[in-house]
């Protein structure tokens, strides 16, 4: 379904990222992988999924808490690959702090890795896509680009700034043959997550299963975890051909969380 595209998918070293990426190779994509991580094992990952599904398989380690270097991403990707025809914004952190607490240098990396590097890639990758009339941009925000939860000001505010630079890049390109969305997953079992809950734990003195129960799917009507998988499935869709027609959208994969 997307063979000979060729897809970037930040910090997709770990969690949905990898997902997202594992799933755009078994379509047929070439994918160019990028994060943080250790050499040797990330390595071992890019030759595992090219084996495993014939794609092309790139890897760069652009430090995302400097922004510009997401365009240095596009850039490599374009210089290996030819081009970008898929932009995937995943690269994510969270704090959680209340937010006349909340360490500047924090608040600081989650605009920076979230939401300015989204714009500096989407910038770099702009240009190729218009002039070949063909692209997706998937940015991953949040069940958070839509509602808050209190202690997650950066966060919040960074996937909600997230989402509207979504809509505005969707209404520049929408007489092209581009689309930007969102997708806004609510939880998702991944590293980003297991911290949480490793705090949690700490915090109040509970079991790992109690923490996930009550306090981390309280707002998650379905009492389920969403999974990679399920996300993965919405990207490819949206990269399709009959999905041009969805653009601007904020997609909930959120388990009913912002039906509420
Ligand atoms: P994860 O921790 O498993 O993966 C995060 C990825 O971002 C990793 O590849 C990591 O190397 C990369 N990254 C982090 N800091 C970076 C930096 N400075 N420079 C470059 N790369 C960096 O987390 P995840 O849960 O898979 O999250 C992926 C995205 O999904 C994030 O944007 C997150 O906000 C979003 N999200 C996650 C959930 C969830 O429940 N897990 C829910 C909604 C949205």
């Amino acid at each position: 379904m997307l063979k000979n595209k060729i897809a970037l998918v930040t910090g997709s070293t770990s969690g949905i990222g990898l997902g997202l990426a594992r799933a755009f190779a078994a379509a047929g994509a070439d994918v160019m992988l990028h994060g943080l991580g250790d050499p040797a094992a990330i390595e071992c990952l890019r030759t595992e999924l090219a084996h495993a599904t014939g794609v092309r398989v790139g890897f760069y380690a652009a430090d995302l808490s400097r922004p510009a270097e997401a365009a240095t991403l596009v850039a490599a990707t374009e210089a290996e690959f030819g081009r970008v025809d898929i932009l995937v914004n995943n690269a994510g952190i969270q704090h959680v702090a209340p937010v006349d607490e909340f360490p500047v240098a924090s608040w600081q990396a989650i605009q920076d890795i979230v939401l300015n590097s989204a714009f500096h890639a989407i910038r770099a990758a702009l240009p190729g896509m218009k002039r070949r009339d063909q692209g997706r941009i998937i940015n991953v925000a949040s069940a958070h680009g839509l509602v808050a939860s209190p202690f997650k000001s950066a966060y919040v505010a960074a996937k909600h700034g997230l989402i509207g630079l979504t809509k505005t890049v969707a209404l520049e390109v929408a007489e092209t043959g581009l689309t930007c969305n969102a997708i806004c997953p609510g939880y998702v079992l991944t590293p980003l997550v297991e911290n949480q809950i490793a705090a949690q734990a700490i915090a109040h003195g509970l079991p790992r299963e109690r923490v996930i129960r009550e306090i981390i799917l309280a707002a998650q009507p379905t009492k389920r975890f969403v999974t990679v998988e399920e996300i993965a499935a919405l990207a490819v869709f949206l990269c399709g051909d009959t999905a041009r027609s969805i653009t601007g959208a904020a997609l909930p994969i959120d388990g009913g969380w912002t039906a509420r």
